[in-house]
């Protein structure tokens, strides 16, 4: 059963799918920790918070209730919504608490196609069509380690940045993969004018790219 804290429809604003009308499935639970988190109301699994299914998909503030689900029941959610976007965003929390091959290959069965946004902090568990973009969370207060095999996973790697310890921190990771093959990532923490500089000048020098969360400047979800 997948913890469902909410499902929307909106347009993908981060990353290499900037642009693309997409479903987000927020999945309940990451002990991660990080102190700068915007989605802490999902950290927590608490039984005593369960809703019905349907009710993920019309909730109008963050709360840390969520609803028990299948793959198919999530599907079938989808349909009933009604909704036009053929991208599925499964984000959290950290999605890879979750065996998500279930729930991605029934998508890509009915005409879908999937995204994972992680931590790296878990092991992957997605079909091999499965975009995948790693946003690694360092030395957070949960404890956990990014692990090579998320970076190797990865088909892009996005790294949230505020000082120049977080470019060193990405460049220390990169060293552990071979990198030819994927797409870096720079995403200003909390679009700080400072973070956003610094990661304008990081993408010039090593040409990467700058993910700039388009979603908070235009005010939508
Ligand atoms: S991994 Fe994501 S959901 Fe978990 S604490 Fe960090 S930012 Fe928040």
């Amino acid at each position: 059963m997948y913890k469902v804290n909410e499902i929307f429809e909106t347009i993908q604003g981060e990353g290499s799918f900037t642009g693309c009308p997409a479903i987000f499935i927020r999945l309940q639970g990451c002990p991660v920790g990080c102190a700068w988190c915007d989605t802490k109301h999902t950290w927590e699994v608490d039984p005593n918070l369960v809703i019905p299914l349907g009710d993920t998909a019309s909730k109008k503030a963050d709360s840390e209730l969520y609803a028990n689900s299948t793959a198919a029941a999530l599907y079938e959610l989808i349909v009933s919504r009604g909704y036009r976007a053929k991208h599925v965003v499964i984000t959290g929390g950290e999605p890879c608490l979750y065996d998500l091959n279930p729930l991605c290959d029934l998508l890509h069965q009915q005409g879908y196609s999937t995204q994972i946004e992680t931590s790296g902090t878990f092991e992957i568990l997605a079909p091999a069509k499965t975009w995948v973009t790693v946003s690694p969370k360092i030395n957070m207060k949960g404890g956990y380690q990014v692990l090579t095999s998320a970076l190797e996973r990865a088909n892009e790697i996005k790294h949230p940045v505020a000082m120049e310890k977080h470019i060193d921190e990405l460049l220390e990771l990169l060293n552990r993969i071979d990198v030819s093959e994927k797409l870096i990532y720079l995403q200003p923490i909390s679009q700080k004018a400072k973070a956003t500089q610094l990661a304008i000048d990081m993408c010039k020098q090593h040409n990467w790219r700058l993910s700039v969360q388009v979603h908070k400047y235009l005010g939508i979800n």
